[in-house]
């Protein structure tokens, strides 16, 4: 028997990895500034952006009407073409990180602790997020709340909500972007190459170049980011001005004490006891990703620049394509907050007292919300209402915080984000190690 049979799908999987290494050296030399020229980082021009849109937007405020008119549709712009790149990028990034750990199990493996992460965290964030809800509750206004309205969307049951993961066709999943349907169909095609084995190479490198001709189209769109940013935050500031963030100030003010709970606690810890990594590196280099999902309020839309800070700090490409694409679409942790935040909100202006095992409810409804809430803006405010309809409070009541829900979402998503890069981080991390024992373990056994 020759070496390639006996190689197998294995010789496959090696040509695989290969195939993926090259593009992946290829595509950094691409992404590679050009030398002598100096640029400003990405995240100081969006910092400087942010701050602008604040100042022009508290200075327009008697003009709101003008930024809403003509400034947002700028915003809007950008957020389609992020919106428009997302769905080839899920796409081709989880099949590239599926090819590339050419193992099933591996693919598993990863796949299994990022979820058991991400389920644990979230279900953290709602107990955070309703605990510190709780101590302020005597400090929330008694609210009108006769005349609310609000339209409640139609609500789908869990069965349904499990059923509708799997695509039925292969393009309506693509053209609707739902992104839970996409990944299942990146696995599955990713599976299938590693399973068809050396004839599939070709369609691996065709998956690489793809992967990396979509990455050079984010890059140019993101290079638009600062200019999104200021033409997205700027009317919100103008419409909302600091009079309505007042008279909801408490809440807003909860929510945000317990996104940096969540923040410093949780993702300091985790990333520094099973990722090992200093949790003042990991906040400063994810900075710039969480400066732009602050601006955007869209974790799909921050997906491309998460990815690209996570690799900053050492995350593997392997990880960061599978895991975070996979965070951005299941992992919330801030849009848990928000729902447990509110919920005990709306509950006290309505005079309701919440019983322990409805806030046991709260924590298991909120956690699964979470996950069917879409990396867009105000996605969570729609599932916030499956969360109080768990508990019997009135959905009308969503209206109460409905004025303010981008000032929540702009919170929520940095939090989110920043949970998916937690886990690309420990991921990596352990990873790494299992692979340095292996290759201890076969080297002790070649010496003996
Ligand atoms: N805007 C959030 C996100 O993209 C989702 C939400 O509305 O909670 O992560």
């Amino acid at each position: 028997m020759n070496e390639k049979e006996t190689r197998g799908p294995d010789g496959a999987e090696n040509m695989a990895a290969e195939v993926m290494e090259e593009a992946a050296e290829s595509a950094k030399e691409d992404f590679k500034e050009p030398k002598g020229k100096k640029q400003m980082p990405l995240a100081g021009q969006i910092f400087i952006a942010l701050v602008l849109a604040i100042i022009a937007g508290l200075l327009m405020q008697s003009h709101a009407h003008f930024a809403v008119t003509y400034i947002q549709p700028f915003g809007t712009i950008f957020l389609n073409l992020i919106k428009f790149i997302v769905v080839p990028i899920v796409l081709f990034s989880i099949m590239a990180g599926v090819v590339s750990m050419s193992d099933i199990k591996k693919v598993g493996a990863i796949g299994g602790t990022s979820i058991v992460y991400y389920l644990i965290t979230t279900a953290c964030a709602t107990t955070i997020g309703l605990a510190l809800a709780n101590v302020f509750d005597g400090f929330y206004p008694v609210l009108s709340t006769s005349g609310l309205k609000f339209d409640k969307p139609e609500s789908v049951s869990a069965m349904d909500t499990i059923v509708n993961i799997f695509p039925n066709n292969f393009i309506t999943p693509m053209s609707e972007a739902n992104m839970l349907k996409v990944i299942v169909m990146a696995l599955i095609i990713g599976f299938a190459i590693i399973l068809v084995g050396e004839k599939a190479a070709p369609a691996v490198k065709g998956i690489n170049v793809c992967n990396d001709i979509f990455m050079k189209a984010m890059e140019m769109i993101l290079k638009l980011s600062p200019v999104g940013v200021f033409c997205l935050l700027c009317p919100v500031v103008a419409e909302n001005g600091p009079k309505i963030i007042g008279s909801l100030g408490m809440v807003l003010l909860t929510a945000y004490i317990c996104y940096v709970i969540h923040a410093v606690v949780v993702y300091s810890l985790t990333v520094r006891a099973i990722g090992g990594m200093s949790p003042f590196k990991f906040f400063k280099g994810m900075l710039p990703a969480m400066l732009f999902a602050f601006s955007s309020a869209s974790s799909v839309g921050t997906l491309p620049l998460n990815m690209e800070c996570c690799e900053k700090l050492g995350a593997s490409k392997e990880v960061t394509s599978f895991v975070l694409p996979l965070g951005a679409t299941i992992n919330m942790d801030g849009t848990a907050i928000y729902q447990g935040v509110c919920s005990i909100f709306i509950a006290s202006c309505y005079g309701i007292h919440l019983t322990p095992s409805q806030m046991v409810t709260i924590v298991l409804t909120a956690t699964l919300a979470s996950i069917g809430t879409a990396g867009v803006p105000g996605a969570g405010m729609v599932m916030l209402a499956m969360v109080l309809q768990s508990v019997g409070l009135p959905v009308a009541g969503i209206a109460l915080v409905a004025g303010v829900d981008r000032i929540f979402d702009m919170g929520r998503t940095t939090l989110n984000i920043t949970g998916d890069a937690s886990c690309a981080i420990i991921v990596s991390h352990l990873q790494d190690r299992k692979s340095k024992r292996a290759a201890k373990k076969a080297a002790a056994q070649s010496g003996n």
